[in-house]
Formats: C-alpha cells, sequence, structure tokens
C-alpha cells in the first residue's frame, strides 16, 4: 500500500511520495522489495495514488530488481481496505499486506509457517512498543487467537497487555469478500473488526523484530540511526539473538508475600530506566518467574494473566515494555487443603531448574551463552547457571537502582 499521502513527515519530502523517501540511500518501499525478495516472493503490487507516477517511474516492472511489479492506481482514495477490495480478481490466494511507510526486517518465513500452521485467515504481526497508550493494541487468548481490538484513544484506567499491530498481515483472499466496493473502508475498524463477529480466525504472531513506522520527524531520525548502526538486521530472527532475562518480585515489583492481589503491584525505583536501556539496546527483555501462587490457587491463571497485564501497564505507560513473561505454575509441595493437585509437581520449568529459559531460547533463537539472568535469589542464579548463560547476577531484593545499576554494567 503505496498510496497514503504523507502528512506528517511533509516536512523532510514535499513533493516525493511517502514511500520513497531515501533512508540511509535507500527507499522505504524498495527495503520492502528486497526483503519480500529475499524470503521468496516474486511478485508484487503496489497501490498507488498520490504522486504515484513517481513510483512507477522508480521501480518500472521490477526486472531491475529480478521480481515482478504491477500497480493498481487508485484515483480516489479508499482507505486501508478499499484498494484491496478492487483487487480481488487477482489475490486468490493468501498474500502479505504491507504499508508503504514502515521500516522493518523480519523473517517472513517465519510468519507464513505461523500463518500455515495455525490455519489462519488473518495473521496480524504484532509486538510491544514504548507508546503502547497511543497505539491500537490488541487482545489475544492463550493460543494467540485475536479476541478484540482496543481502537485509540484509550481509556486512562485502561489494563493492557503490551501488543501493538504493527502493519503486517498476511491475509486469506477470504477477508476480500468483506470488503464493500468502490467505498471508503479502514482495515482494522471495518474488515478486521468485523470478521472476528463474522467467526474468522485471526491470530497475532508476536516477534521482537524492528518493524517501525517513520510517520513523524522524530520516529524518522530514530530509525535512520538505528539502520546505521545495524539494529534491523541484530534482531531479525534469522540471526541469534541475546536477551537479559530478570526475575520478576523483588527485581521489577516489590516483592509482597506471594503476590496475588492486583492492587499490591509496585515497580521498584529505577525499573522503568532500566527495562528502557535494555529496549534500546540489542537484548530482549525476559521476565522468569516461579509462581507457585497458581498450585496454592492463591489465584486463577486469569488473575496471574491480570496482575501481568497491570505490570506491562505500569511499564508501557511510561514507555517501557517486557518482549516476553515466561511463569511456572506448579509447585512440587502437596498438602495444602486449598491447593491444585494439577500443578503439585515437579516439573522442569520451576527454577532453579533451566526449563523457562530453554523455551525462550527456542521461541526466539536466543543464544544462551550470550545472555544474562539478573534475581533476587540464589535460586535465580543457579536457574541461570543451569540454562548456561553468560552470567547471572544477584541483587537485593526490592532495592532502588539495582535492576538499573546492574543493566548498565552490561551494557
Ligand atoms: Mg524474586
Ligand atoms: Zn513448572
Amino acid at each position: 500500500m503505496a498510496g497514503g499521502k504523507g502528512t506528517r513527515v511533509s516536512e523532510i519530502s514535499v513533493d516525493i511520495p511517502k514511500p520513497l523517501i531515501k533512508v540511509e540511500g535507500i527507499p522505504v518501499l524498495e527495503r520492502q522489495i528486497l526483503l519480500a525478495k529475499k524470503y521468496g516472493i516474486r511478485e508484487i503490487i503496489i497501490c498507488i495514488g498520490y504522486l504515484g507516477q513517481k513510483i512507477k517511474d522508480y521501480f518500472g516492472d521490477g526486472s531491475d530488481w529480478d521480481i515482478m511489479i504491477s500497480y493498481h492506481q487508485e484515483d480516489v482514495p479508499l482507505g486501508s481496505a478499499g484498494a484491496l477490495g478492487n483487487l480481488r480478481n487477482q489475490l486468490n490466494e493468501d498474500f502479505l499486506l504491507f504499508y508503504g511507510d514502515i521500516i522493518m526486517e523480519f523473517n517472513i518465513q517465519r510468519m507464513i509457517d505461523y500463518h500455515k500452521r495455525e490455519n489462519s485467515d488473518s495473521t496480524l504481526l504484532v509486538h510491544p512498543n514504548d507508546h503502547p497508550f497511543d497505539s491500537d493494541l490488541i487482545e489475544t487468548n492463550h493460543e494467540n487467537h485475536i479476541t478484540s481490538f482496543l481502537l485509540k484513544p484509550h481509556n486512562d484506567a485502561l489494563i493492557y497487555k503490551n501488543l501493538v499491530n504493527a502493519g503486517v498481515y498476511i491475509l486469506s483472499p477470504k477477508m476480500l469478500s468483506l470488503i464493500p466496493e468502490n467505498q471508503k473502508s479502514d482495515l482494522v475498524s471495518d474488515i478486521l473488526i468485523r470478521s472476528i463477529e463474522e467467526g474468522f480466525h485471526l491470530f497475532a504472531y508476536n516477534t521482537p523484530e524492528y518493524i517501525k513506522d517513520m510517520g513523524t520527524p522524530i520516529r524518522f531520525t530514530q530509525v535512520c540511526e538505528d539502520i546505521s548502526q545495524k539494529k534491523l538486521t541484530f534482531m531479525s530472527l534469522d540471526s541469534p539473538q541475546k536477551a537479559i532475562f530478570m526475575d520478576r518480585d523483588g527485581v521489577i515489583n516489590e516483592e509482597v508475600d506471594l503476590l496475588h492481589d492486583i492492587n499490591k503491584i509496585e515497580l521498584i525505583d529505577g525499573v522503568v530506566e532500566a527495562i528502557k536501556l535494555i529496549n534500546k539496546s540489542n537484548f530482549m527483555a525476559i521476565v522468569i518467574t516461579n509462581q507457585p501462587v497458581i498450585a496454592r490457587n492463591l489465584c486463577s491463571l486469569e488473575e496471574l494473566d491480570d496482575i501481568h497485564k497491570k505490570l506491562e501497564t505500569l511499564l508501557g505507560n511510561q514507555g517501557a515494555f517486557i518482549n516476553a513473561i515466561y511463569f511456572c505454575p506448579h509447585h512440587p509441595d502437596g498438602g495444602f487443603p486449598e491447593e491444585r493437585k494439577e500443578y503439585k509437581i515437579k516439573c522442569e520449568c520451576r527454577k532453579p531448574a533451566p526449563g523457562m529459559f530453554f523455551s525462550a531460547s527456542n521461541e526466539w533463537n536466543i543464544k544462551l551463552d550470550e545472555s544474562y539472568m539478573i534475581g533476587d535469589h540464589q535460586r535465580d542464579i543457579n536457574a541461570g547457571k543451569n540454562a548456561g548463560l553468560k552470567e547471572s547476577f544477584l541483587i537485593e531484593t526490592n532495592s532502588k537502582n539495582a535492576l538499573l545499576d546492574q543493566v548498565k554494567s552490561i551494557i
């Protein structure tokens, strides 16, 4: 989709269509085309509108890039979905949809595999970001099935999971039947939301890879800097990743005896800055926590989810995010009258066992021997050792700036 009229970046470019804006010497759209080509995509349709002739002049039929490019000219802008509706005769198998003003580097094959495995009608690339409060958010169930969209503006009291629609999709042609002909429509608010009501299966594909819109001059400058520092390549799941793993209670939020009341979550001073530092680095921020509150039946899995949403909200409202939270709900010792027997097992995940580190490593291609653990209990340190991490650091429970100081020493 390259038809949008650039408004916010107009300070950078007046008569260049947004997708042709050069970032470190290469237009955004060309970067997208090169990425698609890298993963074997041979056929591209560019929807053009405003200043579209310049895009045509630049890419021609694609032969200079050894791919096939055709164009769909929109004379009247039909919104983010309308143009797709007019392509319904050409789109007869699942297709990728990119918006032409987004800078990205991600393993497309991995997303395609996920889409196929889930037999999905629409797969949306999602990620946590540093401004969730002014982004459209997505709600999912535990199987990453999208249950609803929370569109901005958000109510101040909203408790959310930091999952933002990044604007990259794989869509089944079935979806096109929902798009009204020759009528303006928005992909999310008019089509995707309705498709859930009509029983289509939408999935969220969560990834820490680099996908950012460059819609404001500040973001544009940031993107240029990130490209020149090769951050995009480092963060692609094509290459092994590094993580800073953190314990939760006593490290991120104040340790209170077996936290199970959502109102008792409080961030420790310095945690927001610490996690922001990780977010800006090439490390992923991952929480690894034992939560025997489930086995003890002090709270349900849903309540624990809400506690984690609250944690993400407290961080997100201040511009910090966690890439993933792994928790062990088990506990080995039985004998409490209220306990849930199915969780009273000796598992592979409860720290000091390394299971949660191994899960994270498998899921995100993380090299454990280049990653770190920060915890406030010997069990955390032993878990880090058992997982083969580069190093594990013990900090004092509930200590102000302890996480921040430790993160600074690593990065
Ligand atoms: Mg702890
Ligand atoms: Zn466990």
